[in-house]
């Protein structure tokens, strides 16, 4: 069939909430500090413009409604960051998308995790190189299923959370954006076209902190399925 010298990658896809069909995974996009107490403890104003890096595709790692998963504590780090985030999934391409029209491009939602190394992020912000090696790991972007936005509820005012073996370490309120989804989906599309299957990691809230094999993370917003995710030592 295929005449490649290699074997060809899969494509990475994620569960569709009362659908068999799944979402292919073509980028992911994120979004920097984009709530102004999370903004705050990462020792700026929160009043910047957004920008953006990017994770693989194949960094997602599916974590379906009602199942827990595993990633594994990744090498060269000694301070493993979670950063909950919503992501936006992204259903109609174009560029220079108007904020008023992103809405059309939004196929759906999802709660999805940030994994981030954060000593290696910090000393690659301070030498000024790129931080790739900090957020775009293996493993680094377990996402849940997507949840087509017209059952999505008002997820523009939806909780936010992130559990740790039970305890809240991570709580607030989607109104909380400092930008919007459809400001994010203008600023992103005036940088790259948009295409089906793209995703976009909204920005976490305040509250990020460390941890370790064993721990067990529950991430949740109002309206989505969570997700459960275990630190494999
Ligand atoms: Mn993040």
């Amino acid at each position: 069939m295929s005449n490649f010298v290699v074997p060809a990658a899969p494509t990475v896809s994620l569960p569709v909430v009362g659908s068999d069909a799944r979402f292919p995974v073509r980028r992911v996009y994120c979004v920097g500090r984009n709530y102004v107490a999370h903004a705050q403890e990462m020792g700026f104003s929160g009043r910047e413009p957004p920008f953006f890096f990017l994770k693989p595709a194949d960094a997602v790692v599916p974590a379906p409604a009602g199942q827990a998963i595993g990633i594994d504590y990744p090498p060269l780090t000694k301070d493993l960051h979670h950063e909950i985030e919503l992501v936006v999934a992204i259903g109609e391409g174009g560029k220079q998308i108007a904020a008023a029209d992103a809405m059309r491009h939004v196929f759906g939602y999802a709660v999805g995790l940030d994994m981030t190394r954060r000593d290696l992020q910090a000393d690659m912000k301070k030498q000024g190189r790129p931080w790739c090696i900090g957020k775009a790991f293996d493993q680094s972007a377990p996402v849940g299923a997507i949840t087509p936005a017209k059952d999505a509820g008002d997820i523009a005012h939806a909780r936010i959370a992130l559990q740790v073996n039970g305890e809240t370490r991570q709580q607030s309120d989607l109104s909380q954006l400092i930008w919007s989804i459809g400001e994010i989906v203008e600023h992103l599309s005036n940088a790259w076209t948009l295409a089906p299957g793209d995703l976009i990691m909204t920005g976490t809230p305040e509250g990020v902190a460390a941890v370790v094999p064993g721990d067990r993370l529950v991430g949740s917003i109002e309206g989505l399925p969570s997700i459960e995710v275990r630190i494999r030592g």
